[in-house]
């Protein structure tokens, strides 16, 4: 959940320090996303701990995991958690 939070939030950035519209095509390499990060944190980056692979999407998609879904999938099933009051895995 962090990362596919932080991964949406890299988006906006990239697309709005290159001025990109709307339409224009963002990077789809999620090693692209983990060098930006690097440079102001340390590591490990978008690595899902059940082994998922992650997918970034255009502007208009959300990032996805192969193990947990998109971000809102990953919402939604939180919500159930936390009415069951299961406590979440909420790192993503
Ligand atoms: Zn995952």
């Amino acid at each position: 959940m962090i990362n596919m939070r932080n991964l949406e939030v890299d988006k906006i950035i990239h697309a709005q320090r290159h001025k990109l519209g709307p339409t224009d095509n963002l990077p789809q390499d999620i090693d692209f996303y983990r060098e930006q990060v690097k440079q102001f944190n340390k590591g490990p980056f978008y690595v899902c701990p059940a082994g998922g692979e992650y997918t970034v999407g255009q502007q208009d998609e959300e990032p996805a995991c192969s193990v947990h879904g998109t971000l809102s999938e990953i919402k939604k099933s939180l919500e159930f958690m936390y009415k069951e009051k299961r406590l979440p895995e909420s790192r993503d």
